[in-house]
């Protein structure tokens, strides 16, 4: 295994007796760092620091990884953002995507990249014009396969828009994929660097120890780590509050709807999003995938969170405006044909992610606050926190930061679904 040389050189810093009894300590000089929460973002965090050459523990409280926020996802993945460090991470985790299979060292294992395209659409004169200024915006910043379109060109190409859409940009790159799938092929990668993975195992609080987290309570016991980094998604703030850190990070409902087979639904269309209002579909297999990030005000992390019946309604209303098919779905849909589901983003108030070192709290370490993101910049992420959990990037250099300034000033990016 290759071991980068800042951490073959690195000793083991004197920690304080913990009960750890039940957890054995393993024979290995490497730093340990409990990773809590098995979402794609834990699950691909344990591997890059696994294969940086830490000694990794993810804890999950579920009985299965995966089955929070990652399972309600739609899953979909690009580059088209407006602000430039979004473009370049995101182009990142697209491309780890693309090459999931060589990156991991797993023949044949399909994530189903559908690079079938993201359209964002408009009707408004305004909005077409800032399209075309963010698409300029996109070239300068190295995302040079982004196309506007408008007129005849854009109902040429994408002829089930309704005949008010005005203009659209669109990169044939970005699409979707499984997350269930890139989550067990992060997780079988993360065993052949010997991470472990304990489920059914809640972490109930973070030890505490003359200023520095030390560690994780569980109801089998204490885990004592050099690092503890929290990933638990909506419960990412909760389980901060236990060492006394207020991170600005909110839980905020989202739904989903997904419609089963419909001859009606054109399955070759890329995500096709209603820029003036945000509704947004894309096909799934057969049938089609749909939601909108109507205002909602922030809520308790949840377990299980309870969808409102209503949705459903709401975003075939929405997506019909400019894709006048979805009537035809709407007035013959089958009760036994439509899955409606919620989960939590986890919001911050720049819609970027907070990833790194905790300011104040040696020891503890963050990579959340996705805001509705994680799943397209899970391999990004999860390799920025490695790095820096590594020294191999500066922690000057992290965009990310905990403490970046702007943050709580929300100055954050534009492209928000
Ligand atoms: C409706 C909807 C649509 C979305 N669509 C997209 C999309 O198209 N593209 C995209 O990129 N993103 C999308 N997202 C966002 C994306 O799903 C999340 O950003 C991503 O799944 C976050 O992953 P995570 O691992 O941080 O969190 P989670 O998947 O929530 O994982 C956190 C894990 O931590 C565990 N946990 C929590 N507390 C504890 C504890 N105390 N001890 C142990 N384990 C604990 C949980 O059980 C869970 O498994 C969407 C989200 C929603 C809700």
């Amino acid at each position: 295994m290759y071991f980068p040389p800042l951490l073959q050189a690195q000793k083991r810093p004197v920690l304080p007796r913990l009960d750890h009894s039940r957890p054995k300590r393993y024979d290995t000089l490497m730093p340990r760092i409990l990773v809590i929460g098995g979402g794609i973002i834990g699950v691909a965090s344990a591997y890059f620091l696994g294969k940086a050459g830490f000694e990794v523990h993810l804890l999950e409280r579920e009985i299965t990884l995966g089955a929070l926020t990652t399972a309600a996802s739609l899953q979909a993945v690009r580059a088209q953002f407006a602000d430039p460090v979004n473009i370049a991470f995101m182009k990142e985790s697209l491309s780890f995507y693309e090459t999931f299979a060589q990156q991991l060292d797993l023949p044949d294992h399909d994530i189903g990249f559908h690079q079938q395209g993201y359209l964002f659409v408009t009707t408004d004169e305004a909005i077409a014009a800032r399209q075309r200024d963010r698409v300029a915006f996109q070239h300068a910043h190295g995302l040079e396969d982004v196309e506007y379109l408008e007129g005849e060109a854009l109902h040429r190409r994408f002829p089930y828009l309704a005949g008010e859409a005005l203009a659209a940009t669109f990169r044939q790159r970005d699409g979707w994929i499984s997350a269930h799938e890139a989550l067990l092929g992060f997780r079988q990668a993360a065993r052949r660097h010997n991470v472990r993975f304990h489920l059914q195992t809640e972490a109930l609080s973070l030890i505490v120890r003359g200023g520095r987290v030390v560690g994780v309570r569980t109801p089998a016991g204490d885990w004592e780590a050099d690092a503890v980094v929290l990933a638990a998604g909506p419960f990412t703030a909760q389980l901060a509050r236990t060492a006394d850190v207020e991170l600005p990070l909110q839980p905020v409902r989202r739904h989903r709807v997904v419609i089963g087979e419909h001859d009606a639904i054109p399955h070759w269309a890329p995500m096709t999003i209603d820029e003036d209002t945000g509704a947004h579909w894309r096909p799934e297999g057969p049938g089609a995938a749909l939601a909108w990030a109507e205002p909602e005000a922030p809520s308790p992390p949840q377990r299980h969170v309870s969808p409102d019946p209503n949705f459903t309604f709401r975003v075939m209303e929405g997506v019909y405006r400019l894709c006048p098919f979805w009537l035809e779905v709407a007035e013959t849909l089958k009760r036994d044909n439509v899955f409606l589901h919620a989960g939590q983003y986890t919001v911050s108030p720049d819609h970027n992610p907070l990833i790194g070192p905790v300011p104040d709290r040696p020891g503890l370490w963050v990579i959340s606050g996705f805001s509705g993101h994680g799943v397209m910049a899970a391999p990004a992420s999860a390799r920025l926190l490695a790095d820096l959990l590594a020294g191999r990037v500066p922690e000057d250099d992290n965009p990310y930061a905990v403490d970046r300034p702007g943050l709580e000033a929300a100055e954050g990016e534009k492209m928000v679904l």
